[in-house]
């Protein structure tokens, strides 16, 4: 086995700004935090409280402006991203969306197909994999930016609100899919979310950022035992942590 690093990542003093046309915008301020591996994390907070910046710093897609993150390896962790929208090629059906980060880096044709269809598998989309993006429900298409985002192996998954433009039923049926995809993969999730129910659902920790510029208001341990099911909504200690949370977020 793999000797398990201490942690997946860690925040010291990150803050970012950025310059606007009269002065500057303090998007997060001092955030501070560190992520076991293997943890899912949930990031609630009001709209402009730096939820996405947050994870393009996580992604490295930006650089903070004050403070640092750290990695155990040296390197930038390989990262796999996941957005509201699934942004699928629409000239390319479901198999080659799938395949596209392998494609890119030249991976060869044998292990191309043989991951592909690993995660064909584990997204649940055999049937589908000559159809086209236009024809895809929006939760089937989410599958495709899942595994898309998994197809590298990434250290990390960044789950930008991805059920946000879901219908409600669709949205807890992805949410159960994410979840059994995390513990057969057991990576780091970062996920993004406007629904308190959602976090508790899935996450084993939750952050709340508070209005601009983003801090941390509430780092909460979400000890609901696993696994947990719709039914878990009706326990009386999800009940009393979704309290905690609504009142960390108002
Ligand atoms: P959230 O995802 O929580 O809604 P964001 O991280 O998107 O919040 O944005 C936080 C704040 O930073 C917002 O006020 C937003 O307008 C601003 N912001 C985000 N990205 C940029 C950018 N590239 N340039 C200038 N301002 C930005
Ligand atoms: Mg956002």
């Amino acid at each position: 086995m793999k000797t398990q690093e201490p942690f997946a990542f860690r925040l010291k003093a990150v803050s970012m700004t950025f310059p606007e046309k009269d002065g500057e915008l303090e998007a997060l301020e001092n955030i501070r935090f560190e992520v076991p591996p293997s943890q899912f994390l949930c990031v609630l907070g009001p709209s402009g409280s730096g939820k996405s910046t947050l994870l393009r710093l996580l992604a490295g897609l930006l650089n903070p402006t004050a403070g640092e993150i750290l990695y155990p390896q040296t390197r930038q962790p390989s990262v796999g991203l996941v957005f509201q929208q699934a942004n699928l090629m629409p000239w390319r059906d479901v198999w080659a969306n799938i395949s596209l980060p392998l494609e890119l880096r030249g991976v060869d044709a044998k292990e191309i197909d043989e991951r592909t269809h690993e995660m064909v598998e584990l997204v649940g989309l055999q049937e589908f994999v000559h159809t086209w993006p236009a024809t895809l429900s929006g939760g089937m298409a989410q599958r495709v930016a899942i595994a898309r985002a998994l197809i590298q192996d990434p250290d990390l998954l960044l789950l930008d609100e991805p059920f946000g433009a879901l219908d409600a039923i669709t949205r807890e049926r992805m949410g159960g899919e994410l979840l059994r995809i995390w513990e057969l993969r057991r990576k780091t999730v970062v996920l993004v979310t406007h629904s308190i129910s959602e976090s508790l659902l899935l996450s084993d920790r939750v952050i709340v950022l508070t209005h601009r510029p983003g801090t941390i208001r509430l780092d909460m341990l979400n000890d609901l035992p696993r696994p947990r099911s719709e039914e878990t909504r009706y326990d009386p200690h999800f009940v009393q942590l979704s309290r905690s949370l609504r009142k960390a977020i108002q």
